[in-house]
């Protein structure tokens, strides 16, 4: 008994006097959260569905373990918003947490949970599009519940972006709360490509935000610029995911996301598909570009 009991004490005294090791990415959870958020149990996270309440439930659960903060008191922000296609009034849910910095200005890091759903048999499980942005989050979110940022941070998985980015919509309408955000950064579709190619959208729009994001360290990763020029028709991402809608507030916005691959909104979006490696070093070079902005 003596015995362990000196070890324990050794064992202490150690963890006392060792220097803290830094703070990494838990990449190992943020593959974990992946495969839970694209599985079929979450039936393709469909607005209004049973599956999406599911992931929902899921993201609520993960956020508290790794001790964030309730955004304004609440993890969940329920909205309501026309289906353009039905023209049926749907309500949708964004799950916000946050990490309060140092001052009052605010960056929002964002990301969509929802889906496609399930046509017939075929359920579409958006692995990339967008549980990769979606399990980001709660990886960041945890890092920065280590090492608190000078800003505070706020990180929203939304709603319905899949029926026209209506939870991103429906969050910048909080005029109030919008004047103090001085940077939305958007992860959808962060973790399938072959030429390890990873896009920084908005910089046309904002070209401050090109010198900081050119600073960062990328290490294998080929960090590009563009995709946000109106002479590119389709291929002009300004207005393609929820950043959108920070956009039309005149609020700063750059946009994580790889180029469309064979997978895109297919049943075929797994996460057996996801070239899990290249997923890691994606989010690695996200938190380098939150880290550096938040340094402003
Ligand atoms: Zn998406």
């Amino acid at each position: 008994m003596k015995k362990v009991f000196l070890l324990l004490s050794v064992v202490a005294l150690y963890m006392a006097c060792a220097p803290s090791e830094p703070t990494t990415l838990n990449t190992n959870q943020l593959v974990e959260d992946l495969k839970v958020i694209s599985s079929d149990e979450m039936e393709g996270r469909r607005t209004g569905t049973p599956g999406n309440e599911k992931a929902r439930n899921y993201l609520v659960e993960r956020f508290t373990a790794v001790g964030a903060t309730p955004f304004q008191g609440s993890y969940t922000h329920e909205f309501t918003f026309t289906n353009r296609r039905t023209q049926e009034e749907m309500t949708g849910v964004n799950v916000i947490v946050e990490v309060e910095g140092m001052s009052d200005s605010v960056i929002v890091i964002t990301a969509h949970y929802d889906h496609l759903g399930k046509r017939d048999s075929l359920i579409f499980n958006g692995a990339d599009d967008d549980a990769s942005g979606t399990a980001a989050l709660i990886t960041l979110a945890e890092y920065f519940v280590k090492e608190k940022p000078n800003h505070t941070l706020v990180f929203a998985a939304f709603d319905a972006e899949e029926m026209g980015l209506q939870g991103a919509r429906a969050f910048v309408e909080d005029s109030v709360f919008l004047d103090k955000v001085v940077l939305n950064i958007n992860m959808d579709m962060i973790s399938n490509n072959d030429k390890n190619e990873l896009y920084a959208a908005g910089t046309y729009h904002y070209p401050a935000t090109k010198p900081v994001l050119e600073s960062i360290e990328t290490g294998d990763i080929n960090l590009l610029f563009g995709h946000d020029t109106p002479d590119l028709g389709y291929n002009d991402w300004t207005n393609s995911s929820d950043h959108g809608a920070f956009h039309a507030k005149g609020v700063p916005f750059v946009y994580f996301g790889v180029e469309d691959h064979p997978y895109y909104h297919k049943d075929t979006d797994e996460f057996e598909v996801v070239p899990i490696e290249f997923y890691k070093k994606s989010v690695q070079v996200i938190l380098n570009a939150i880290l550096a902005f938040d340094a402003q």
